[in-house]
């Protein structure tokens, strides 16, 4: 599951022998699922090795400068590229997820595909469909366990200011910029390592963070101000954007990306929940301070999972009705949610 010596070998063996590689992600892909993505495809086009992205459905478009983001197929703009892609490949990287269904699209067509599947991720549990598994969740994110799974392969001195950058993006997104997930000292070391390649983390950061539109702020504001209920009884906050909110501050594939996090940084809340109508239903983004796991919650409740503090899923009902269920359940947890506040020092 782990880095182990028989993996990289194992690793290095796939390597040498595979012709066509395709690097997949999830849907809705982040920070983390396209950093860890390009880094990996720059890896393989610096060992002389053909290889190709392919992303479920759109961008956030502070991803859009990324090096490397020219050359991937969207699925959603190029559906039969991408299942030719997938038929064609005898080498095929999931990164970022740890189940098939989480690409959504096009979850059969990898299913059925001859191609050898490696995964490196870093969410708990993942599905027995995997060749190789490269599986750490003590990693802050996807880029930092890809980076040590090439260290110890033996190619770090490779790695280039532009494969940097995309390790760096996984990471900064993954961490919140260093605020979550980062209490290993080998994060800072692997960020100080890609620093030393001539990476420019303030243009990174600018880059990432720094180029909202107007409306995604505006956004924000609305989310903030009257779209933010705390039930300090259940230390929680959640935040409901309707349709018609999208449509008024023209919602961009990203625009919601941290609003969640907003909400836990509200003092004495350890949960914390984003409420988005999408189609016929409500997408969940869930975050958590402590010991609550938000990824157990969204499992038992919303058809979904992710990390312990991060997780997400869906639910088919209107808003109100999803925001009520959700108030309905909050009984059965306060006695956890207040003790994870507790103990979180
Ligand atoms: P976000 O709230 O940022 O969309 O997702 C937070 C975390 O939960 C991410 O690590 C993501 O991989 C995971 N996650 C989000 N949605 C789902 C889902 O529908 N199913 C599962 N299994 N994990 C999800
Ligand atoms: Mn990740």
């Amino acid at each position: 599951m782990g880095i182990s010596e028989s993996s990289i070998s194992y690793f290095k063996k796939l390597l040498d022998e595979a012709t066509d590689v395709l690097i997949t992600t999830h849907y809705n892909p982040d920070g983390d699922a396209i950093g860890s993505s390009l880094a990996l495809y720059h890896f393989l086009v610096s060992q002389g090795i053909s290889a190709k992205v392919l992303i479920p459905n759109e961008l956030p478009s502070f991803l859009m400068w990324m090096p490397g983001i020219e050359q991937t197929v969207i699925y959603t703009e190029n559906p039969e590229q991408g299942k030719d892609l997938i038929a064609e490949a005898d080498l095929i990287f999931c990164m970022d997820y740890n189940s098939l269904s989480r690409v959504k699209l096009f979850t059969d067509e990898l299913r059925a595909a001859k191609a050898t599947r490696i995964i490196i991720d870093h969410h708990i549990e993942p599905e027995n469909e995997f060749d190789l598994i490269f599986s750490v969740t003590a990693v802050s994110s996807t880029a930092e366990l890809l980076y040590q799974v090439i260290d110890e392969a033996g190619f770090a001195s490779g790695i280039t200011k532009d494969m940097a950058e995309c390790f760096f993006v996984g990471i900064m997104t993954d961490t919140g910029s260093f605020s979550f997930a980062c209490n290993r000292p080998q994060t800072f070391e692997i960020a100080a390592k890609l620093i030393h390649t001539g990476l420019n983390v303030e243009r990174v950061h600018r880059m990432v963070y720094d180029t909202y539109s107007e409306s995604r702020m505006r956004l924000l504001g609305q989310c903030l101000g009257s779209n933010l209920k705390v039930l300090p009884e259940y230390a929680t906050a959640y935040i409901w954007l309707t349709r018609e909110d999208l449509e008024k501050y023209d919602y961009q594939q990203g625009d919601t990306e941290g609003v969640v996090n907003y909400a836990l940084s509200i003092q004495n809340v350890a949960v914390a929940v984003l409420f988005t109508e999408r189609g016929d239903r409500i997408r969940v983004s869930m975050r958590s301070k402590g010991e609550f796991s938000v990824n157990e919650f969204a499992r038992a409740h919303f058809n979904g999972g992710g990390h312990r503090n991060a997780a997400g899923g869906d639910i088919l009902k209107t808003m109100p009705e999803a925001l009520s269920w959700f108030e309905s359940l909050l009984p059965a947890y306060s006695d956890e949610i207040h003790k994870s506040l507790a103990n979180y020092k």
